[in-house]
């Protein structure tokens, strides 16, 4: 016969009981007090392991959050915007994030921040390149796995798509694309950083009439903000060549040059 703690599947209460009674004892708590605090203590075990699991299954190349941004550095970029951004309401109206902007003016680090804001608000989050993407649905072995592949991306409450622009899609690869995009709208925003003018979409997805059908679909309800400012990584270099930062990789995570 189990315990009671596991027939009521209340595993972090069972870890924490003895040293809450000892504290109960010790402080003479009253019963309310002690249910209470009893009950709250599987509670947050609770959301700690739902947050965890959720920062897993958002699969950021690297931890960046807002107070780790020099907006000084980045004077193009509107600060007021991107806090307002972090409020979330943009993930409960299903407004799209576009950021666009040469390599090193921060793309990736703002999505990430962003998107950890809503992880941390309890929503589900993927991060991932468009190279990925698409390989990831194209290459499932058949039908029923790439649709489960493609649902991968299609039901997180935010998707991040980084790096439109870094690689040319094949045809196939394109209506990938078009159809995360597409089934994307029912479900909540999607996140896309790119180097590349709008109009440089065409030739990503090698179908102009393609691009123009994902663009209307993916700047309906957007909001784009264009980094014009130096790359980030360029000032890392040059403080490194003066002694400034200690010599090493510029950044730990990969790609996005
Ligand atoms: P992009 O995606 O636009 O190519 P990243 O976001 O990858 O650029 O930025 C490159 C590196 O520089 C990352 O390590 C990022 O954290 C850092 N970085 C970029 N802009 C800033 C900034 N304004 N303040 C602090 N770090 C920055
Ligand atoms: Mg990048």
């Amino acid at each position: 016969m189990k315990n009671v703690y596991h027939r009521l599947h209340l595993p972090y209460l069972e870890t924490g009981l003895p040293s809450l009674l000892d504290q109960a004892r010790q402080d003479q708590w009253t019963y309310e007090h002690f249910l209470e605090r009893a009950l709250t203590s599987e509670l947050e075990g609770r959301e700690q392991t739902a947050h965890l699991r959720r920062l897993k299954s958002a699969r950021f190349p690297t931890a960046k959050s807002l107070e780790m941004f020099d907006f000084s550095f980045q004077p193009t970029l509107n600060e007021r915007q991107i806090r307002e951004l972090a409020g979330l309401s943009f993930v409960r109206t299903g407004r799209n994030v576009i950021f666009l902007g040469p390599p090193g003016t921060g793309k990736t680090h703002l999505s990430i921040a962003l998107a950890n804001e809503a992880l941390q608000a309890g929503h589900s989050v993927l991060f991932t390149t468009l190279a990925d993407l698409v390989h990831t649905v194209e290459q499932a072995a058949h039908p029923s796995l790439a649709q489960q592949r493609f649902r991968r991306y299609v039901t997180p409450n935010v998707l991040v798509i980084d790096e439109v622009g870094y690689t040319t899609l094949s045809s196939e690869q394109a209506r990938h694309f078009f159809a995360v995009i597409t089934a994307r709208y029912e479900h909540g925003p999607v996140m896309v950083t790119s180097n590349l003018d709008f109009s440089q979409w065409g030739e990503v997805l090698g179908d102009s009439i393609l691009a123009t059908a994902l663009l209307d679909r993916l700047l309906h309800h957007a909001e784009v903000l264009t980094i014009n400012g130096p790359s980030y990584r360029m000032k890392e270099r040059a403080q490194m060549k003066q002694g400034l930062l200690p010599d090493g990789p510029v950044s730990s995570e990969r790609g996005g040059e």
